[in-house]
């Protein structure tokens, strides 16, 4: 199947984080351990560079990506490799850390996206201030987004948001809120004011790219097609460092109700067509072993809890 889709892998090499959000979506405030991808793991990826065209772009996540020690050294081989590099950060670093960064990639720096967390910021003015250093010492060619979650807004969260967005208005950059999810249902109602860009979409059984022109990797090495997939075993696509690890040959069918993943939506990898077919008996292998990997992934399952609670 012909895809004019663009090609991503993220690849997330730390869960370790500058923030603690209460809504963080890896449930950082409740998960005891974040890890970083080991050495082994980061030859594995390179590997997997090696054996795939120069036109996926490269994400390197978090966590907070800059918290891996290795994080330079890893940026440097990837672009060293010919490949675009996509980062993203909370901002949390000193300028000169984001400095480093723009010298180090330059024109290979293809986007650097920041999201906004506003209860972690600590000071919100200076925040602002290293906001337009950022803006005004990042390469000409790096795009940059916005990402501003919502969570439990009020006046005074409000009028930051403002202060954001006069900035993005000042320097065209584009932005997007995002709606706190929890258990595939959004957590809040919030005003028209704020519009997301993402809307979630029902996808069962169709065909979509994700696992075939993009994949996100966990620190750990295992691969999946999308965000989301941990509950879900035919959207494992192996672990990095195993010989059986492989994209899919081609668009196969998607076995979730909805979609939330964003990128997958904007990337264009889902089709219009569908296989209801090959969902339901995706779907079968799925109910088959749902036990066996919420065993596997038990932590992440205590957390999620922990964190449904807390809210
Ligand atoms: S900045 Fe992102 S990764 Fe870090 S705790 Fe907040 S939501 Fe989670
Ligand atoms: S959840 Fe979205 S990205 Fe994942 S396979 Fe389904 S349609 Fe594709």
């Amino acid at each position: 199947m012909e895809n004019e889709a663009n090609k991503f892998i993220d690849f997330i090499i730390t869960q370790k984080c500058t923030y603690r959000c209460k809504y963080c979506s890896q449930s950082k405030n409740q998960t005891l351990e974040c890890n970083n991808a080991t050495k082994e793991t980061i030859q594995a990826f390179y590997k997997l560079l090696d054996n795939i065209e120069k036109d996926y772009e490269i994400t390197i996540t978090g966590g907070e990506a800059i918290l891996h020690p290795d994080f330079f050294e890893i940026i440097e081989e990837i672009k060293n490799k010919g490949f675009k590099i996509n980062l993203i950060s909370n901002l949390s670093f000193k300028i000169e850390t984001y400095q480093k960064i723009f010298n180090s990639l330059k024109e290979n720096l293809n986007r650097f996206d920041i999201s906004f967390h506003i209860d972690e910021i600590q000071n919100f003015n200076i925040m602002l201030e290293k906001l337009e250093e950022f803006i005004l010492s990042k390469p000409a060619t790096t795009k940059t987004s916005f990402f501003i979650p919502l969570y439990n807004i009020d006046t005074k969260k409000e009028l930051k948001i403002d202060k954001i967005l006069r900035i993005a208005k000042k320097y065209n950059i584009s932005y997007s809120f995002q709606k706190i999810r929890f258990l595939n249902n959004y957590k809040e109602q919030y005003s028209e004011k704020y519009v997301s860009h993402h809307t979630k979409r029902k996808t069962f059984a169709k065909l979509c790219f994700a696992g075939c022109e993009s994949a996100v990797i966990y620190e750990n090495g295992n691969a999946y097609r999308c965000y989301s997939s941990r509950f879900n075993h035919s959207n494992f696509l192996g672990n990095i460092n195993d010989v059986d690890f492989k994209l899919n040959d081609d668009a196969k069918a998607c076995t979730n109700c909805s979609c939330n993943c964003p990128k997958p939506q904007l990337y264009n990898q889902i089709c219009i067509e569908k296989d209801y077919l090959e969902a339901l008996k995706e779907t079968g292998k799925n109910i088959i072993n749902l036990p066996k990997l919420i065993l596997k992934n038990k932590e992440i399952v205590i957390a999620k809890i922990k964190q449904f609670l807390s809210f």
